[in-house]
């Protein structure tokens, strides 16, 4: 069966701050930070919990989240 989730969100690694914002606000938390290299970054770890609600994407400070349409 075919979700109806139209958008999955896509976190620029570079322009996340880590500041973990649109973690604190997504509806299912599938949203977690995580460490690479010392430097803290937003990511996705449950793609099929994610409703493509967009919350994460509009509270996001810095512009990291965009929203790409999957169907
Ligand atoms: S689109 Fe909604 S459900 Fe999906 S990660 Fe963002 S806030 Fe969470
Ligand atoms: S709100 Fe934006 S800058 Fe903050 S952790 Fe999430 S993606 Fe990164």
């Amino acid at each position: 069966m075919a979700t109806e989730r139209k958008a999955l969100p896509v976190i620029h690694k570079t322009r996340c701050t880590g500041c973990g914002w649109c973690v604190a606000v997504c509806p299912p938390h599938v949203l977690s930070l995580d460490v690479e290299r010392w430097k803290k970054f937003s990511r996705l770890h449950d793609e099929a919990g994610c409703t493509g609600c967009s919350k994460c994407a509009v509270k996001c400070p810095f512009d990291a989240i965009a929203m790409v349409k999957t169907a």
